[in-house]
Parts: structure tokens; C-alpha cells; sequence
């Protein structure tokens, strides 16, 4: 039944994202399971992948090339401008910035939020240093 294999897929791709901490594209997840899912398409990782991230069960992250993120919990990330991965920061939430950003907003409620930061990652960081 073509329902079944539908949602054998869906759980196969959010494994993935969930067992990685590369939030990945859909593309790194496309290429991960194809091997040993050779009916997978790009299409359908896609779709699921949204359609998993509209349930909140998976974070969808707008950096210029979509990426996603298995862990759901507020967090912040470091994205090295070098080779364009994507790192957790467990920085705690800062109260202060919650306040501020209910200030600049009235009206609105703010329960957390993500920062991103960028720059680059120790392995760039060496690369760099080593070309000057
Ligand atoms: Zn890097
Ligand atoms: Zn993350």
C-alpha cells in the first residue's frame, strides 16, 4: 500500500535528520539514504522534510540552502562562512535579550529565541591562519 511505504520513508528521513548533528539539507539526507533506498527520490525527501517541520517535529532553518534541524528544544547555531556547516551552541537563554526584543515589539509575546552566529569553525580557522 502505497500509505505505508509513504510513512516507512518519512520515518527513514526524519531518523536521519534526528540522528545527525550536521543539520542537514534535504540533499545531505537524499544522499545518505539513497544507497540503501534506491526508490527514494529527491522529491519526496523534500516534501516530507516540510512536511515534518510545518508538524514542528523537525526545524526548518532559512539559511540560504534550507537546512534542518532534529532538535526542536530553542538553541542557538554557528554557521562557518568557510565550509558552510552548521554547529549547535549551547549558549543559555538570556533574559535580557527576550526583554529586549519585547520592547522593540509591543504587543507581541517573546518566549525565546535562536541566534545565529557566524564565522568560522576551528578547522577553517587553522586553514585561514595558515594562508597568511
Ligand atoms: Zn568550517
Ligand atoms: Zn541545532
Amino acid at each position: 500500500m502505497a500509505g505505508k511505504r509513504y510513512s516507512r520513508q518519512r520515518e527513514l528521513i526524519y531518523n536521519a535528520v534526528v540522528g545527525s548533528k550536521e543539520h542537514p539539507t534535504a540533499e545531505m539526507v537524499y544522499q545518505w539514504l539513497k544507497p540503501t533506498n534506491p526508490n527514494l527520490s529527491l522529491g519526496t525527501v523534500y516534501r516530507n522534510l516540510s512536511l515534518l517541520a510545518q508538524e514542528g517535529i523537525l526545524i526548518r532553518m532559512p539559511f540560504p540552502v534550507e537546512r534542518y534541524d532534529g532538535d526542536v528544544r530553542p538553541h542557538s547555531h554557528f554557521r562557518c562562512k568557510g565550509c558552510e556547516k552548521v554547529f549547535d551552541l549551547e549558549l543559555e537563554q538570556d533574559p535580557i535579550i527576550d526583554a529586549a526584543a519585547a520592547k522593540a515589539a509591543p504587543g507581541f509575546r517573546v518566549e525565546g529565541h535562536d541566534l545565529t552566529f557566524t564565522g568560522l569553525c576551528p578547522e577553517c580557522g587553522k586553514r585561514d591562519e595558515g594562508k597568511k
